[in-house]
Formats: structure tokens, sequence, C-alpha cells
């Protein structure tokens, strides 16, 4: 079985590794660029968010690479979400592609066990394989956090623009190639070590949450590689959603207690839950404001009806709580330039309203 998935930001490398030592044969396609968009925006009804349009050109790419299977993750979700794999089953067979198509609800997760019937002959392989498989998928996901939040933190105190992003990249392509978790951890303690070693030099420390929908916090095509960007003008950023966050959150059902504690906190503004991490966007950032962080960024695609229902919720929270937010919506027709002149106007108040408070009376 030759398979392959939607995917955003680094969420492929546990995924590779998974399955991998499950047996099948991954087919990662290349990095979303501007002819997936292209492809997809072409392809998809012309009013669905850009998530779809992306994936949709990216599995097209895995298929013409020889995947034989896309897997999709889907749920009775009250947005698009529920049906991605659906639509997007109608328009590649329409375009003649031959595929067998898995969806992966919470619901029906026994169906990973079936396919695995298929390809290994008993069940204590597939439990040996499931296993080693997870624990190690579990590993590298952990170990992609740890490195994707100390570049957070290193990146902005860098004396030399780019050495973070270019160690983070050299580890992560090795994160990726790793074979046992042993490695997986001496990877980790060097790249510590390394990152924390690089010059610095004193900011302001700004810390800047970043909320929104998944695939637009978590994907740099679609948001413009901001968090890399964010840390270059001496910000920390702060995203409530990472790759392992996201697969921990949905899969594994990982940080109850504290998406229970967001949801909680969203209740006065935003009492209702209509997909694609709208409450937890609200609970974010009054807990961002609580914890005095100077500013939030709100990033999500255009039409994407849980954050465009829940936006004015964050303008009472930003009046509320006096902490900035910004706003960007996103999609194929966003320009990169005037994307950027909004953030650096945004950075530019932060800096500023930091040195006001700082400044004494
Ligand atoms: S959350 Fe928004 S962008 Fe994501 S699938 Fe739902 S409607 Fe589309």
């Amino acid at each position: 079985m030759r398979a392959t998935f939607p995917y955003m930001g680094n969420i492929y490398i546990p995924l590779r590794t998974i399955f991998k030592n499950l047996g099948i044969e991954p087919i990662i396609p290349p990095p979303y660029n501007q002819e997936t968009l292209t492809m997809g925006a072409k392809l998809a009804p012309e009013l669905i968010c850009i998530p779809f349009k992306l994936t949709l050109g990216n599995i097209i790419n895995a298929l013409q690479q020889g995947a034989d299977t896309v897997i999709h993750t889907s749920g009775r979700w009250s947005c698009r979400y529920g049906y991605y794999p659906f639509l997007s089953g109608i328009i590649l067979r329409d375009l003649g592609f031959k595929f067998r198509q898995i969806v992966l609800r919470r619901d029906n997760l026994l169906e990973i066990v079936k396919i695995l019937k298929e390809i290994h002959p008993n069940y204590t392989t597939i439990i040996r394989k499931i296993i080693r498989a997870f624990s190690l998928g579990y590993e590298k996901s952990k170990t992609l956090e740890k490195l994707e939040r100390l570049a957070f933190f290193i990146r902005p105190r860098e004396k030399n623009t780019g050495e973070t992003s270019r160690y983070l990249r050299y580890y992560l392509t090795n994160l990726d190639k790793a074979k046992r978790s042993q490695e997986v951890r001496n990877l980790f303690t060097e790249a510590r070590k390394k990152m924390r070693s690089l010059p610095q030099k004193e900011i302001k420390g700004i810390r800047v949450k970043i909320v929104g929908e998944s695939f637009c916090v978590i994907e740099p095509f679609v948001n413009f590689n901001l968090l890399e960007k964010l840390g270059e003008m001496e910000i920390e950023v702060d995203p409530f959603l990472t790759a392992h966050r996201w697969l921990g959150f949905h899969s594994l059902r990982l940080g109850r207690s504290e998406v229970k504690e967001v949801g909680h906190l969203a209740e006065t503004y935003w009492p209702f839950c209509v997909g694609g991490e709208d409450k937890n966007t609200i609970g974010y950032s009054i807990k961002a404001a609580k914890d005095n962080y100077d500013g939030i960024i709100h990033l999500h695609p255009f039409a994407c009806m849980p954050h465009t229902s829940c936006g004015s919720s964050l303008e009472r929270i930003s009046r509320d709580y006096n902490i900035p937010v910004l706003s960007l919506s996103l999609d194929e027709f966003t320009q990169e330039a005037s994307f950027y002149n909004r953030v650096e106007a945004f950075v530019e108040l932060l800096k500023r309203k930091k040195t006001r408070l700082e400044r004494p009376r």
C-alpha cells in the first residue's frame, strides 16, 4: 500500500514514521507551493476555504507520485472540514484518478486494524507494529514540539539572523530520518546545546500569542512563514496550536484539562462550538491577556465560518483586557507584501507600547 494524507507544517515527520513502521509506504508530496495552490484553487469550489484548496493540490501531487491510497481524518464538524474527504474524493475521481480512500474518524479507529490485516499475516505482528510505530511516532512528535518551541524562544534573541532557523531545519531533517527512540533523544540533547549556545542579544521580550484556524496557524506556506518572520522581528511567538498539539488534542485527546480550562474561560464570550478551533481561539486569547502577553494575532481563512463568527468576540476581548489583536484573513489572493505591511505596523505598535510602559513616570 502506497498511502498519502493531507498534511500541514511538520506533521509529516511523526506521520511518516508511523506509516513506515506499520508497513505502509508513505508518499509525502513536496511542501506546499504556489503551483499546488493554483491547481487546488482551479479545481475546488470558488468559495471554499484555502486549506481545502491547498490540500486538494497536495493530494494530486501525491497521486501523481504513485500513491494508491488517500487517508483523511474527518468527523462530524459543523464547518466544512467534515466533508473535505468526500468533496475531494468526487473531484479527484472526476479527474480520472483511481485510488482507495480511507476516512478515519474517532468512532472508526478500528479501521486501522482492518487495513493492517490486509498487509500483515496475524494479529501478533499487527500489535507489535502498532506499538513500535506509535511509540516512535510519539517520541518524534514530542521532540518536534520541543525543537520548534526552542526555536520560538531563541530566534528573537539570535545575534545573527537566520542561524536558529538553519539549525532547526538541520535537526528536523535528522529527526525525520531517525530510526530509534534513543537516536531521537540524543538528537534533541545536541540540538538544545547547539541552539542555546548561539550568540544572543538583549531584546524587549515582547510575547505574541498566535490563535486561529489550525491550518493557518501551523502551515508556513499559507501564513507566509509568519512565526519565523516574527521571531526575526524580535518577537517571541507562542502558537496555541502546533503539529504535535494538533495530533495530541485531536487523536490522543492529550491536554484535556488545558482544553477544558480554556473552554471555561471562553464561555462568557463564546459559549458555542462551531468547529475550526473557535472556542480554543477565544479561550487562549483570554488566557494570553491574563498571562500578560503583549498582543494576539488571529489567523484565519477568508470565508471561514467559525472564525468569521467568533471574530467580533475577539474585538470585545481586546477592549475588555486592553490587549492589541490583529486579525488576518488568508486566501489565494492575499499578497505577502500587504500581509507584512499590517504585521509590521502591529509589531511597531507593540514595541512602542512596551517602551511607553517601561518608561519611568
Ligand atoms: S475551520 Fe474554517 S477553514 Fe477550517 S475547514 Fe472549517 S470552515 Fe474551512
